[in-house]
């Protein structure tokens, strides 16, 4: 996997590039930024890069090391991911041990702990063990999306990489070399997922992102038609499927948010939900600009408190009962 191929992040590409050219490649590395952003995707490609036989700055992708990387099967290269929620002690205790040894191949091994916020206590205390007296030969790169939420001392001893949301563009063309749906979805994908491409990706799956949409937009037909019967039962659905709601009400926000756009400017290109402009025109003229403010506020409420813990049932329907002008 080449870092070339990589969409975006230009600056924390040549960061870590300009590392290599000049010999000076930090032994630990944290690639932070929002879920989706592309840090496994960078730190993978860099992890080749490092292992590369013949790469002058990027991995050549023709080498027998390059050929295997891609393949999977690479034997100093070692992915650590949670297993199920955390990363154990256990899985540190094995790269403790592995991490002893010189490199089977390559120059150096690359351990690639993705999620690095996961590891349990005892986990990350023993990579910090391991990170200050750092095995010869060995480099560690580490993805958060929170560098908070890691123990001070460890971030203190990795070279940071923040990165940053990519361009619509790039993403959209990326879904269009990849043949991710038609170019219509492409454009509509690019512009949803809000700079990450891995959610773009995601929701180019069937029966995921756009899957939630259709949810969406059928909640807001039942938002419209007031129908509190429907609305409560809609909320008991929630509750059984509480981890699609960060995202249900993320699109929801934006929905709202066109409409108040659409109302006080009429300019398509301002709109996210391009696919749905008839509904717009009609819908934003007989909702007045106090409600959508008002509803947006009322969404951004509920993300909030839901992110708080508080009662996910009574947020939920407090907030269709708000939308649907009942509360
Ligand atoms: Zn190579």
């Amino acid at each position: 996997m080449r870092m070339a191929n990589v969409i975006g992040h230009k600056q924390p590409k040549r960061i870590l590039q300009n590392a290599l050219a000049e010999g000076r490649v930090a032994h630990a590395y944290l690639f932070h930024g929002p879920e989706g952003v592309g840090k496994t995707t960078l730190a993978m490609a860099f992890a080749n890069t490092l292992l590369c036989r013949e790469g002058t700055g990027d991995a050549c992708s023709g080498c027998s090391i390059c050929r295997r990387f891609d393949k999977g099967r690479f034997p100093d290269f070692f992915l650590i991911e949670p297993q199920g929620n955390n990363i154990k002690i256990e899985q540190v205790r094995e790269l403790q041990k592995t991490a002893a040894f010189k490199p089977y191949e390559a120059s150096a091994k690359v351990y690639l702990i993705s999620r690095a916020e996961t590891m349990t206590r005892d986990a990350a205390n023993c990579l910090l063990k391991i990170l200050e007296d750092p095995p010869r030969d060995t480099i560690f790169l580490l993805t958060t999306v929170n560098p908070y939420n890691l123990l001070p001392t460890i971030v203190s001893r990795c070279q940071p990489v923040a990165l940053g949301r990519v361009s619509q563009q790039e993403i959209e063309q990326l879904l269009r070399d990849c043949h991710r749906g038609d170019p219509d979805t492409a454009t509509l994908l690019a512009t949803l997922c809000n700079g990450l491409p891995g959610k773009a990706w995601a929701m180019a799956e069937p029966d995921k992102g756009l899957g939630t949409r259709e949810i969406v937009f059928q909640l807001y037909e039942k938002v419209k038609k007031a129908n509190i019967s429907e609305l409560i039962k809609q909320a008991e659905e929630f509750e059984k499927n509480k981890d699609i709601m960060p995202e249900v009400l993320e699109q929801l926000l934006l929905w709202y948010r066109d409409q108040l756009i659409w109302k006080e400017t009429s300019d398509k290109g301002l709109i996210i939900n391009v696919d749905k402009i008839e509904e717009l025109k009609t819908d934003s003229e007989f909702r007045d600009k106090s409600y959508l403010i008002k509803s947006i506020r009322n969404i951004l409420e509920a993300k909030m408190q839901i992110n708080r813990n508080v009662n996910f049932r009574l947020i939920i329907e407090v907030l269709m009962l708000r939308l649907a002008g009942c509360a």
